[in-house]
């Protein structure tokens, strides 16, 4: 097939504009992986695979016309190549030198590189601008992982401000209290909050602090989240919060519960994480087609041109849905889909095959080994991208069935089990340490036989949330049973896991837990730390770190045990 020149120059347009579409997305990776080399420098491989993405920039960058961007990647590979030549920790200067250039890129990526190269900015829609930019974003915070969203505390009483924040801060949020309403608007629209906790009562007046936020509401372009908090019960009240565009109310004393509940959801911007699909072709050209397509309608790709190699993408990917073709040289995708399927971890992965195959019979063969689909190239995007984005939302819903807990929504006992032996695998391929924790709260049969099992579980709710808030988005919690916890933390040697989660250890003990009739109490964990390589394999990695929970219950409780020895 010849294509004609306008043909060409379109389809040129296309990868064009996905190629700066995927920049943020490439830059982040890279600053991902310069970031990992800081704590790491002697992680060859990291260096290795630094140079080569920086590299490509290089030449891709020159390739989509954006001379600038290619330029700076061409500076940041010459730091590079002279930093893995001198074989010890970058300076502070080489480390300036590399952040001053990741963020000039990054600039590139969302910024003036627009206006920059004629005519590619008139391909973008102004939604389609913001989008890209909060993908970028997006990136960011998965980085900068310990960046805490802001809650403006809107309180008169300074008691209760003070009590407030406390324990919102426990759960990984950050609080900034406003003790008037003067300049209220101002100050909010300065600070530019995730959301507003809001008395109602004011000395100003009964229902003061509804008629502000209402006030302020009106003058926005959108909604403000707001939360109102008040010692009146009374349905006056709760209707003026309603109209004043309230997203709850909640009722002196506050249960912090329910609030944290409330502000996770209210301020969860994206938390729906982008498709994950795995190609394998051998064929680079078409790998490459088919994964800027998937690339376009948002999902993440990795494409594996060497069958041999499928099995360290599953691993270091982690995809949730195989696109394969066919034939290939070397093992064909049968075989691959039969190898892929006899391991437990992957038994409901979705296969989709990919060939010119039309000969039923064998399209029922493929079914048979495993594959869930099979598509005939040349397949049309919106095919392709229809029949993949249904496939992982359908294997999502199943999934979250099968590994979840209902109450934590947490991974279940046998799927973070499942977990372990997955990192550990991965954590021996790349000489990363990785630790492994054991929680158990403390006497919490009294906790269950004083308040009842509502309350007990509620404590376990509390429990769960506050280790997803503070640990890692890499790092992987589980239910291990009634009410421990186990949790994976990747790339983390057992000192490193102790000091994390002794201050969540201290949070939790913090946390103010309410039962009926508006009684206090407060309740502790012990944990236990054991780490890879220190323990081999997930057996002795497990019965490490509950030996060292045994430790910690055995001297007192609310404390830490590392394995082998060690209590902080
Ligand atoms: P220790 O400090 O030694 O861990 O004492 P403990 O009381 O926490 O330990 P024990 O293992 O004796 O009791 C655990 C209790 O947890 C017993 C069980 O009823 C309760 N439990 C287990 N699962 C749940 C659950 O899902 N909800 C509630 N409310 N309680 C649970
Ligand atoms: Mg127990
Ligand atoms: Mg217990």
């Amino acid at each position: 097939m010849v294509s004609s020149p306008d043909c060409l120059r379109e389809q040129f347009k296309i990868l064009q504009k996905d190629y700066q579409q995927q920049l943020p997305s490439k830059i982040g990776h890279i600053s991902e992986i310069w970031y990992r080399l800081l704590r790491r420098p002697d992680r060859v491989a990291d260096w290795e695979k630094l140079h080569c993405l920086i590299h490509r920039m290089v030449g891709s960058g020159a390739t989509f016309g954006m001379s600038e961007l290619s330029e700076t990647a061409r500076r940041m590979e010459g730091y590079i190549t002279d930093m893995m030549a001198m074989k010890s920790h970058p300076t502070a200067a080489q480390q300036a030198l590399i952040n001053t250039v990741l963020d000039e890129l990054k600039q590139m990526a969302i910024g003036p590189q627009w206006q920059v190269i004629g005519g590619i900015v008139d391909q973008y829609s102004p939604e389609e601008k913001k989008e890209v930019k909060s993908r970028w974003r997006g990136e960011e915070s998965w980085r900068n992982v310990k960046s805490k969203k802001l809650i403006v505390l809107i309180e008169y009483d300074e008691e209760q401000a003070n009590d407030l924040r406390v324990q919102l801060s426990c759960f990984g949020y950050k609080i900034s209290t406003v003790k008037e309403l003067k300049g209220l608007k101002d100050a909010i629209e300065e600070m530019s909050p995730a959301a507003v906790i809001m008395d109602v009562m004011w000395p100003e007046g009964q229902m003061a602090g509804t008629e502000i936020i209402q006030e302020i509401q009106g003058s926005r372009n959108w909604p403000l989240p707001v939360l109102f908090i008040s010692a009146r019960d009374d349905l006056q009240a709760r209707l003026q919060a309603v109209r004043a565009g309230g997203a709850a109310y909640f009722h002196k004393p506050v249960d912090i519960g329910s609030l944290i509940d409330k502000l996770d959801s209210l301020t969860a911007h994206e938390t729906r994480e982008p498709h994950r699909i795995l190609i394998v072709d051998d064929e680079l050209i078409l790998a490459t087609y088919h994964a800027n397509i998937l690339g376009k309608a948002g999902m993440v790709t990795e494409v594996v041109t060497d069958p041999m190699q499928v099995m360290k993408s599953l691993v270091d990917f982690k995809p949730e849905l195989i696109l394969m073709d066919m034939y290939m040289p070397g093992c064909n995708g049968l075989e691959l889909a039969s190898v892929i399927r006899q391991q437990d971890a992957y038994v409901s992965i979705p296969i989709v095959f990919l060939s010119v195959e039309t000969n039923v019979e064998q399209q029922l063969t493929a079914m048979h080994l495993g594959g869930d689909e099979f598509l005939t190239k040349p397949i049309e995007a919106q095919h392709l991208i229809a029949e993949v984005k249904s496939r992982v939302e359908r294997s999502r819903i199943v999934s979250s069935f099968m590994e979840r807990d209902s109450l934590t929504g947490l991974l279940n006992h046998t799927k973070i089990k499942e977990r372990l032996s997955i990192e550990l695998t991965r954590a021996k391929r790349q000489q990363s340490p990785l630790a492994f924790a054991m929680i158990d709260i403390d006497c919490f049969k009294g906790v269950n036989d004083i308040f009842g099992h509502l309350i007990g579980d509620r404590v376990i709710k509390s429990l769960s949330r506050l280790l997803k808030q503070r640990l890692r988005k890499t790092d992987i919690i589980g239910r291990y049973g009634g009410e421990e916890f186990a949790v994976i933390l990747p790339d983390t040697d057992a000192i490193g896991a102790a000091k994390v989660l002794n201050e969540i250890r201290s949070g939790f003990a913090k946390v103010r837990q309410l039962a009926q009739d508006n009684h206090e109490f407060s309740v502790t964990f012990s944990c236990g730390v054991a780490a890879f390589p220190e323990y081999s394999d997930a057996n002795s990695l497990n019965e490490a770190a509950d030996k060292a929970l045994y430790q910690a219950k055995h001297s007192g409780r609310n404390q830490l045990a590392l394995a082998g020895g060690g209590l902080s």
